[in-house]
C-alpha cells in the first residue's frame, strides 16, 4: 500500500516534470531512448544553478581548490590504469529472446509453473537432399516430439539403446523402425544443436502461450519451423532465474563492462578503441602535475571538475536516478600521508579531537580521517544550504567488505527519495546522492606506474623534519610507509613483476621520505548532478488544496525550491495588461532585475492564475506593479507588492530596494 502511494507520488512528479518543462525523455518523438533524459527550460535553469553553486562553494570561495575542465574522451591507457577496463563491470544476465539484461543481483524472486523444453529441431533444415535423408527426416519429425529429453535422443543417437527402451521413451516407435530413427536422429544432430529453453507460465495463460514463445525463440535463433522437444512442466519457488518481464529463463551471469566504447579516427580497429569517460575523476589524477605546477597550490589542496559521465547501466531506473548519461561534480582533495604528517608535526590529529564545531577549521596536523570527516560535514552543509534538511538525508558507511581494496573509508550521503526502500525496521534509509571516499594514494600511484611519469611531490618541510627525527621514530614511520606501499604494489602487480621487484620498489618509495618525497593521498567527494536535481525536485514537490466559498476545492502544486536553486527567482506582473502605464512600469522593473537574476515577465490571466503558474515553477517571489506603484496613494509611489511563494504573504517594498532584497535571498 505504502509502495503504491510512493509510486503515485513519483508518477505525479514525472508528469509535472514533463508538463512544466523540467525533464523530458530524450528523443521522445522517436519513442525515447532508455536511460537518457533532457532538461527543459526550467530544468536547465535548475541544473545550471546547482552546478554553479557547487563550483562557487568548492572552488571560488576557497583558496585551496583549483578547477579543471577536461575532455570526455581520453587516452584509453587512463582507464587501464584506473582499473575500469578490467573491473568496471556488473554481473548481468540476459533474456535469450528479448535480449533485455538485468543485473544478476537485482532479479526479483518469482514462483509458479515453468514449462521446459530440452531443445528443438528444424523440420525444414533437416529435410535432406537424398531420398534416404528425406525418409529419415520425415520419420524423425514424426517421433522426435515424443522423445522426452535431449538425453534420450542423445542416447538413441549413440546406439546405446534397445528397441524396447526406445519404445518406452517415445511410446510410439513402431516395430522395425529403430534403425531409421537412429539415422534420422544423426541427421538432425548434424544440422541442429539442441538448446534447452524454459519459461515461467504467466498466471492464467494456457500452455499454448509457452509453446508459442518457445517456437518464436527457436525460430529467431535460426531453427526454422521448429519442432519442440522434451516439453515438461516444473514448479519453482522464489526463483531468481527468470526475466521479470518476459518470464524466460535467464542466461548465466556474465560480467558486462559499463563503459561506452567508440573508435577515434576513421578506422574501427582495436588499436583505435576509446571510451566515453565513466567518471570525471580520472582526468583530475592524470592532470595532477600540470595543475599543481600552474596553480601554485601545495598539498593539501584539491582539484574540482563538473562534467558529463557515461555508464551503460544494465537497468536504468527510477526516472533520472540511474541514467546512462549523467553529470558529476567531483573533487579530488590531495593530502599528505599520515607518515608525513607524523614526521612534520610529531603526531596525527584524529577525529575524536575534532568535535563537530572544530571540524570546520582544517589544521595542518590532520590525518586522512579528520579530512574525510571534514569533507562529509562540508558536503552535508552544502545540501542543507540548498534546502535538503538533515532529516531527508541519510548515511551509509561502507563496510570493509564493500570497500575497494585500496580505500580506507567511504561514506555515502543518501537522500530519501519517494522510491527509496524501507529497511527491516520500517525506516527509509535513502539512496546515494554522493560518495565521499578516502582512496589512499592508489590513483596517483596507478598513473605513475602506467604512464611511467612521476606523480609524487617534493616537500622541503618533510625533508628537514625527517633529518631531525630520532632513528627509532624514523624506523617506525619508514616501516609503516614501506608496508603500505608494498601492500599496494602487491595487490596491483602486473603479471611479470616479481616479489623482489615489488620489495625493491616499496623500499625506494619509503626511502623517498628522507628526501622529502611522497605520493599524496586523496579524499574524493563525488556527487551526481542529476540525482541531486531529482532530490531537489522530489523535496520541493508539495500540493496545496484550497476550498472556495462555494465549497469547491482545488489542488495545486507548489514547488518549494530553496531560492538559491529555484529556476526562476522572480515573476514580474503588471496588475492589468491593458493599462499602458502599469505595463511600462512593470517592464522597467523587469529590465532592472534581469541582468542580475533569472526573472520572468507575465501579464496573462488573473493575478491568481499567474501566482499559480509561478508556484508550479517554484518561483520564490512574485512582484506586482499596481496603481499604488504609479502613485495613486502618494506615499506608496515607486513601491511594489512582493508575494512569498511558500506562505502567500505579501509585503510592500521600494523599487530601489528590490534588487538588493532579491539578491540577498537568492545568493
Ligand atoms: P551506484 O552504486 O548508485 O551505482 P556508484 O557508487 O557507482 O553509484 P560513484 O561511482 O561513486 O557511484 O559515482 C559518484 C556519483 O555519481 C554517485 O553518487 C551518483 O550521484 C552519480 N552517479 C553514478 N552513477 C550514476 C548514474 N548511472 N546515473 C546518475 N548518477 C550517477
Amino acid at each position: 500500500m505504502a509502495e503504491q502511494k510512493e509510486n503515485l507520488q513519483m508518477e505525479k512528479i514525472v508528469s509535472l516534470c514533463k508538463r512544466r518543462g523540467f525533464v523530458f525523455q530524450s528523443s521522445e518523438i522517436y519513442g525515447g531512448i532508455n536511460g537518457f533524459w533532457d532538461y527543459g527550460p526550467l530544468g536547465a535553469e535548475l541544473k545550471r544553478n546547482v552546478k554553479e553553486l557547487w563550483w562557487n562553494t568548492m572552488t571560488r570561495s576557497r583558496d585551496d581548490v583549483a578547477g579543471l575542465e577536461a575532455t570526455i574522451i581520453m587516452s584509453p591507457e587512463i582507464w587501464k590504469a584506473s582499473g575500469h577496463v578490467n573491473t568496471f563491470a556488473d554481473l548481468m544476465r540476459e533474456c535469450p529472446l528479448t535480449k533485455k539484461r538485468v543485473r544478476a543481483d537485482q532479479v526479483e524472486p518469482q514462483s509458479g509453473t515453468v514449462i521446459r523444453y530440452s531443445g528443438a529441431y528444424s523440420r525444414k533444415q533437416s529435410e535432406g537432399s537424398t531420398e534416404d535423408e528425406k525418409k529419415y527426416s520425415r520419420l524423425f519429425d514424426e517421433f522426435a516430439p515424443a522423445l522426452k529429453s535431449e538425453e534420450s535422443i542423445q542416447k538413441l543417437f549413440e546406439n546405446n539403446v534397445s528397441e524396447a527402451e526406445v519404445k518406452n521413451i517415445g511410446g510410439l516407435i513402431p516395430d522395425g523402425k529403430l534403425d531409421f530413427l537412429r539415422k534420422a536422429t544423426a541427421a538432425a544432430f548434424a544440422k541442429k544443436v539442441f538448446q534447452p529453453f524454459s519459461i515461467l507460465l504467466q498466471q492464467g495463460k494456457p500452455m499454448e502461450s509457452a509453446r508459442k514463445i518457445a517456437t518464436q525463440y527457436y525460430t529467431e535463433n535460426g531453427c526454422s519451423d521448429p519442432i519442440l522437444l522434451g516439453e515438461h512442466v516444473d514448479k519453482v519457488e522464489n526463483s531468481v532465474d527468470f526475466h521479470p518481464e518476459s518470464g524466460i529463463e535467464l542466461s548465466s551471469a556474465r560480467p558486462f563492462n559499463l563503459m561506452f566504447k567508440t573508435y577515434v579516427g576513421p578506422v574501427e580497429s582495436e588499436d583505435n578503441v576509446a571510451y566515453l569517460r565513466p567518471e570525471t575523476a580520472q582526468a583530475i589524477f592524470a592532470q595532477f602535475k600540470n595543475v599543481l605546477e600552474t596553480s601554485r597550490q601545495r598539498v593539501p589542496f584539491g582539484i574540482a571538475q563538473v562534467g558529463k559521465a557515461f555508464r551503460n547501466e544494465v537497468t536504468p531506473r527510477n526516472f533520472t536516478f540511474r541514467s546512462r548519461e549523467f553529470e558529476q561534480m567531483e573533487l579530488e582533495f590531495f593530502i599528505k600521508p599520515d607518515e608525513v604528517i607524523d614526521t612534520i608535526h610529531g603526531r596525527v590529529a584524529t577525529i575524536s579531537e575534532n568535535p563537530q564545531s572544530a571540524i570546520r577549521n582544517p589544521q595542518s596536523n590532520w590525518g586522512w580521517q579528520a579530512w574525510h570527516q571534514y569533507w562529509v560535514e562540508e558536503r552535508v552543509r552544502f545540501y542543507e544550504g540548498i534546502g535538503l534538511s538533515r532529516e531527508m538525508l541519510g548515511f551509509h558507511i561502507q563496510t570493509k567488505e564493500e570497500l575497494a581494496h585500496y580505500a580506507r573509508a567511504c561514506t555515502d550521503i543518501l537522500f530519501k527519495f519517494p522510491f527509496s526502500k524501507k529497511d527491516e525496521n520500517g525506516n527509509v534509509k535513502g539512496d546515494e546522492l554522493e560518495g565521499i571516499a578516502a582512496r589512499s594514494d592508489f590513483d596517483l600511484s596507478q598513473h605513475q606506474r602506467f604512464s611511467g611519469k612521476p606523480m609524487g611531490v617534493f616537500d622541503e618541510e618533510l625533508r628537514a623534519a625527517w633529518a631531525k627525527l630520532p632513528k627509532e621514530k624514523q624506523d617506525v614511520l619508514w616501516k609503516r610507509y614501506y608496508d603500505h606501499r608494498k601492500n599496494y604494489l602487491t595487490k596491483s602487480a602486473k603479471p611479470d613483476e616479481t616479489p623482489e621487484q615489488i620489495s625493491q620498489q616499496a623500499t625506494d618509495d619509503a626511502n623517498g621520505l628522507a628526501k622529502g618525497q611522497y605520493i599524496p593521498h586523496v579524499i574524493e567527494p563525488s556527487a551526481g548532478v542529476d540525482r541531486l536535481i531529482l532530490a531537489l525536485i522530489t523535496n520541493a514537490y508539495s500540493e496545496v488544496t484550497k476550498t472556495d466559498d462555494k465549497g469547491k476545492s482545488e489542488t495545486t502544486v507548489v514547488m518549494k525550491f530553496h531560492p538559491r536553486v529555484a529556476p526562476v527567482k522572480a515573476g514580474v506582473f503588471p496588475l492589468l495588461k491593458n493599462k499602458p502605464e502599469l505595463v511600462a512600469k512593470a517592464q522597467s522593473v523587469y529590465e532592472l532585475l534581469r541582468p542580475h537574476l533569472k526573472a520572468v515577465y507575465d501579464d496573462g490571466g488573473s493575478i491568481g492564475k499567474r501566482y499559480a503558474r509561478q508556484d508550479e515553477a517554484g518561483t520564490p517571489f512574485c512582484v506586482t506593479i499596481d496603481f499604488d506603484t504609479l502613485g495613486e496613494k502618494p506615499e506608496l509611489l515607486d513601491t511594489v507588492t512582493i508575494r512569498y511563494r511558500d506562505d502567500g504573504r505579501q509585503e510592500r517594498l521600494k523599487i530601489s530596494e528590490l534588487l538588493d532584497f532579491l539578491l540577498s535571498k537568492v545568493r
